[in-house]
């Protein structure tokens, strides 16, 4: 009885959730008489005898439904709006339950693929405040919403985070959104992340963006409110060789780095002093960051692009191979020989080469 009433979708009220009623097809009603013996003296009824009747009624409403489905069903719906059920005063004093409502035909709304995009923010601070690392950008249903999540290297309390957002489209057409109040599910995390906020921008720009910039101008943590007057400094790598570097050394990566003999930049952008083994800021080690850096790829660069063809390329790599890093040597060797094997077929891999040999060394 009760399969029938699942091929059908019935409600009291008017509507269904993410479909729309195409047509209306008319009343529909399902009733069922019960006994009058049942109704002689319900005041005088046993707790036995009541149990029995409120069974009985059950049993009605549920036999009274299950007409009422089929009768929409005869009619070719596929649900029942303003579904209601009586109890009714039948000739003879027998009472019965009467199901009733409006037989309609439904249609599934096509629910909107929600359009997203994911950018790298490509501005860092180097004190120890909330670091923007990432913007999402999500649209549904034509309201577009942004987060930016946060590194919280000091694990701070942060409860709320005031910022600017600046984006950039491939036109290099720049929309600023302003003042924009991040709050986070969890807040004393390493990476905070941003509940989504209704924003002004257009739907069809989430695709076309390239670039995020994020600019803090307070935030909010267990110890109170701090304003943030640092100007945040650009990223200076090429958008490939940021995110191979993100890819390779985790979403806080800004910098590559960089040893000057009395300062080294770590990944994170923070410049430490030489003697500092690591960073303060993020804790990398300087020599886990420099063990890749000391092998000047430069110079074998040079003398690779004076070749003509991969196999003499390979030849000066060989040259060198014992003195690059370990951990690079599979990924160079690789190159070499993928390049050889399309080397045959489709030319002069040469170019190639040295774009993907000096990836390796960038991000490295
Ligand atoms: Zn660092």
């Amino acid at each position: 009885m009760k399969q029938v009433a699942m091929d059908i979708k019935m409600t009291t009220g008017s509507t269904f959730e993410g479909y729309e009623i195409v047509e209306y097809l008319g009343f529909v009603s399902g009733q069922i008489a019960l006994g009058s013996s049942l109704l002689s003296n319900i005041t005088e009824m046993t707790a036995q005898e009541s149990t029995t009747f409120t069974n009985k009624l059950q049993h009605a409403s549920d036999t009274a439904l299950d007409k009422l489905c089929k009768a929409a069903l005869k009619m070719g719906a596929n649900a029942i709006v303003g579904v209601a059920l009586n109890y009714t005063e039948f000739a003879s004093s027998s009472i019965g339950t009467v199901a009733s409502g409006t037989a309609v035909r439904l249609r599934q709304l096509e629910k909107k693929e929600a359009i997203t995009n994911r950018l790298y923010v490509s501005n860092y601070y180097t004190r120890m405040i909330p670091r923007p690392v990432q913007v999402r950008l999500e649209s549904e249903e034509g309201v577009v919403k942004i987060a930016t999540d946060f590194y919280n290297y000091n694990m701070d309390e942060v409860k709320a985070i005031r910022a600017d957002v600046a984006l950039t489209n491939f036109y290099d057409e720049k929309v600023v959104l302003q003042g924009l109040d991040f709050v986070f599910a969890k807040n004393n995390i390493t990476l905070l992340e941003a509940d989504f906020i209704e924003c002004k921008l257009e739907e069809k720009y989430i695709k076309m963006l390239k670039d995020a910039k994020v600019t803090v101008q307070k935030y909010v943590t267990g110890k109170g409110v701090f304003m943030c007057t640092d100007t945040p400094i650009n990223v200076s790598l090429s958008p490939q060789s940021f995110a191979a570097l993100k890819k390779k050394r985790g979403l806080d990566a800004f910098e590559k780095f960089k040893s000057d003999g009395s300062t080294w930049t770590c990944n994170c952008g923070h410049i430490n002093g030489a003697g500092a083994e690591e960073c303060s800021v993020c804790q990398r080690k300087e020599k886990d960051l420099k063990s890749n850096t000391s092998f000047d790829h430069e110079a074998m660069l040079d003398k690779m692009k004076t070749k003509k063809n991969v196999t003499e390329m390979k030849d000066v790599l060989m040259e060198n191979i014992k003195q690059i890093d370990a951990g690079l040597r599979m990924e160079l060797l690789e190159i070499m020989e993928s390049a050889l094997q399309y080397e045959k077929t489709r030319g002069d891999m040469t170019a190639t080469v040295i774009e993907k040999i000096e990836q390796v060394f960038d991000v490295n």
